[in-house]
């Protein structure tokens, strides 16, 4: 049982004019502007969830022992609301996301947002500043709901208060100049998330752990980096922030295989959409471990036709070109494949309401 939250609403006095709100959408990029509004709730010990409010977007004021800055209790999701052809706005399965986030929510020692006021709070933003959803092609409104300790204190234990809030920034299409097959690093030294730690968890510190490990992949010269199991360095986890799919075989016969989830590689809802929609396309579909001697073998002997990687940013970015301390292949002819191509267009088509959505996705 759940009670409703009544968030009180306090609109902008000073949102930004239509010209300059245009200026921004005709080049928003990614993760560089922001709309009017943001809303916040807070959650305080013995008495849960209060204060929803939807305000103009604004800094915040950390205390220095503010206990996130320390010890990192703080999660996040990520989704996009798309423009409709009828001009309306509709989320990608939010519902998804609330459920992920209470899972993070439940690693981190953190309470659990109900899936309806995640949703809610999703809605309220963006009907709030629904200007800001821009209208060409692939771009979209990213959202980002996000909650954090907010008790100030250096003892390690789970605070006992807690902010959630939700902003949102409009973002460019992932590839303005066509979809571009990536190169990727595959990281033996740095590993991402190792068995019973955080790796499912949508947490800063999975990222915080990442950058190190993508800057060597950039002096590497890839684009990327792939993480491999902890334990024994053989098997594909993810890549980035994205999940991996290997397409075997071609034609009528065509299975899409991706990495189990073993509890160390986030649960991607792109991943999750993608099982569904390629049964669908009359494909296979595969949950299994893959090592890295496999991709290299199944390249080598042409049974693997075709990788790609999934996620709420890119939606889906082939995989041109791998590399690792001992050796070096392309997958394919290095070029963006056919079932990969499918595939983007199939679930983008869903999400930007130019096909029928058979799986009641769209919000
Ligand atoms: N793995 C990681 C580490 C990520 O950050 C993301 C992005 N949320 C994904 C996979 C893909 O998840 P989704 O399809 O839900 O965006």
């Amino acid at each position: 049982m759940t009670t409703r939250i009544d968030f009180d609403l306090k609109p902008s006095a000073q949102p930004l004019s239509a010209a300059e709100r245009e200026a921004v959408l005709a080049d928003p990029g990614f993760g560089r502007h922001f709309t009017d509004h943001m809303v916040t709730i807070k959650w305080t010990e013995g008495r849960g969830w209060h204060d929803a409010q939807l305000q103009p977007y604004a800094p915040l004021q950390i205390d220095p022992a503010n206990m996130t800055l320390h010890y990192a209790q703080t999660i996040f999701e990520g989704l996009k609301a798309y423009r409709q052809p009828d001009g309306s706005v509709a989320t990608f399965r939010p519902d998804a996301n609330a459920r992920r986030f209470q899972r993070s929510a439940h690693r981190l020692a953190m309470p659990e947002l109900p899936v309806e006021t995640f949703v809610e709070a999703c809605d309220l933003l963006v009907s709030t500043d629904r200007e800001w959803v821009p209208s060409q092609g692939e771009q979209s409104l990213y959202l980002r709901p996000f909650m954090f300790a907010t008790e100030v204190g250096l003892g390690v234990r789970p605070s006992n208060e807690y902010l959630f809030m939700v902003i949102a920034s409009p973002a460019g299409a992932y590839f303005p100049q066509g979809v571009k097959p990536v190169s990727v690093w595959l990281s033996e030294e740095y590993v991402r998330a190792a068995p019973g730690g955080m790796g499912e968890a949508k947490t800063g510190g999975n990222y915080a752990a990442s950058l190190v490990a993508q800057a060597e992949a950039a002096a590497q010269g890839c684009d990327q980096v792939v993480w491999l199991d902890a334990l024994e360095r053989r098997y594909i986890e993810e890549m980035g922030g994205m999940n991996l799919y290997l397409v075997r075989g071609t034609g009528d016969d065509v299975t899409i295989v991706t990495p189990q989830l073993t509890g160390t590689l986030l649960p991607g809802i792109t991943r999750d959409s993608l099982l569904r929609i390629a049964e669908d396309l009359g494909y296979g579909t595969e949950e299994a471990r893959v090592s890295t001697d496999d991709w290299q073998s199944g390249d080598a002997d042409g049974t693997l036709t075709e990788v790609f990687a999934c996620g709420t940013a890119a939606v889906i970015t082939p995989v041109g070109h791998v590399k690792s301390a001992r050796a070096e292949w392309t997958v394919g002819d290095g070029e963006t494949g056919p079932v990969t191509k499918r595939l983007r267009d199939a679930l983008l088509a869903i999400q930007t309401g130019q096909a029928p959505d058979p799986y009641a996705w769209m919000h």
